[in-house]
């Protein structure tokens, strides 16, 4: 396999923390941490990444409003700039956008900034920089899985909520107002209950969904049929959700919450990480009623898994881009493998930057070559005017003699009083 030229991020390469394990880092924490390892405040950094990719700013509007590690589109292109720019790639694993398809948004986001303050305490002994989990910006997860105990949302010290992070600077871990570190925080023993939460919760974000949102129906059809005989009024009646919500499931695009996602795991007895990859095939849940042996009609699984990218092969794809003759945009790649842009970035980033890195040089070697050309056509036609004793020529009168892919030049009567001064020189 060749080795791609990995061109020089232009933030830091800094790495994230915790990917692939209940406890990763979210995309608020790595952003404040990216800063602070620039010496800049994360609003500063918001507004230059902002600037960067020409988008239109509001003045009033503070960065930690944009909360970075959601669920949102916004959160999706957030985690791509900065990939692009640090040269890390899956940074959307970092926030809850790859589950977009699959989970409600009502109930997810907490009403203020928690955190675990042995978590915290944790890193700090362990000498890994303190940083803020995903997990603790998920509602229905009140406690931490890893310490048993409950989140909490005052600083120890001055007692203020929402003091994590919504602030200009931020060192994660501290407290935003008064300086004090979170991890000092006193805290309960969490429920069983709400360790179980915390647990599945935990299992599902270890790794992206496999369920596409066009398998979800399949998927909810086979919940039915296994918890309630197929049944969607059982369903309902059985597990306290509105009929209407299940029909709004299965009829019109809508999606279940998290809370209803952790409704059918404690009934059924499965795991959201089994869930959410459609691992369904062998389960049965706990209670199965009485059930004639009757034949089933054609099964309601095909189609619950997602078209999976093959990223060994798209990225051994975008190597044979850069061998070409011609150097290709990320856009040109991203529109002849099918393949979103951002994902790209996020994938494939070594090559994606690679390939972006070969455009430009390209573009500006180019741009460089056509200018030299155009120069030396200016001064032929400028020495050959004079070889034949025209004095006092204006730069239209030359403009008249140039062809007409040199009369188009953007600025070209500036590159032609340019040759004419050189000449007078
Ligand atoms: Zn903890
Ligand atoms: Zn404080």
């Amino acid at each position: 396999m060749s080795k791609v030229h990995n061109p020089r991020s232009t933030l830091h390469a800094l790495a994230p923390l915790g990917q692939g394990t209940p406890d990763v880092e979210s995309l608020t924490s790595y952003f404040c941490r990216l800063a602070f390892s620039h010496s800049m405040t994360a609003q500063k950094l918001a507004d230059w990444v902002l600037e960067r990719f020409d988008n239109a700013m509001c003045e009033k509007y503070g960065w930690h409003q944009r909360n970075l590690s959601s669920m949102s589109p916004e959160s999706e292109q957030w985690a791509a700039w900065l990939s692009e720019l640090t040269g890390v790639g899956a940074l959307d694993r970092h926030t809850l956008s790859p589950w977009r398809g699959i989970l409600g948004t009502p109930g997810l986001a907490p009403k203020s900034d928690r955190w675990c303050p042995c978590c915290l305490a944790e890193d700090k002994t362990n000498g890994t920089t303190p940083h803020l989990r995903l997990s603790w910006d998920i509602a229905p997860v009140d406690v931490c899985q890893r310490h048993k105990v409950e989140l909490t949302s005052t600083c120890p010290h001055c007692e203020r909520s929402n003091v994590r992070n919504r602030s200009t600077i931020v060192v994660p871990g501290y407290c935003t107002s008064c300086g004090g570190f979170l991890g000092d925080a006193k805290t309960e023993p969490a429920s069983p209950e709400d360790l179980w939460v915390a647990r599945q919760v935990g299992l599902m974000l270890q790794e992206p969904p496999k369920v596409a949102s066009h398998g979800l129906v399949p998927l909810l059809e086979t919940v039915i049929e296994r918890m309630a005989d197929g049944r969607p009024s059982n369903f309902a009646s059985r597990y306290g959700f509105s009929k209407s919500g299940i029909s709004h499931w299965l009829n019109k695009g809508g999606i279940p919450s998290l809370k209803a996602w952790l409704t059918i795991a404690g009934h059924g007895g499965i795991g959201l990480d089994r869930l959410f990859a459609g691992d369904v095939e062998g389960w049965e849940p706990p209670l199965v009623p009485m059930q004639l042996p009757i034949e089933m009609p054609e099964s309601p699984r095909a189609g619950i898994k997602s078209r999976e990218l093959d990223w060994e092969h798209i990225r051994a794809q975008l190597r044979a881009m850069l061998e070409e003759p011609e150097a290709i945009s990320v856009n040109q790649a991203s529109e002849r493998l099918g393949v979103d842009r951002k994902n790209l970035y996020l994938q494939a980033n070594a090559e994606a930057r690679a390939i972006a890195d070969r455009y430009l040089r390209r573009r500006a070697a180019r741009g460089e070559q056509r200018q030299t050309r155009l120069q030396s056509q200016i001064g032929e036609v400028l020495d050959e005017r004079l070889a034949a004793g025209y004095e006092g020529m204006s730069a239209r009168d030359i403009w008249y003699r140039l062809d007409t892919e040199a009369q188009s030049v953007p600025g070209i009567f500036s590159h032609i009083a340019t040759v004419m001064d050189s000449r007078r020189s």
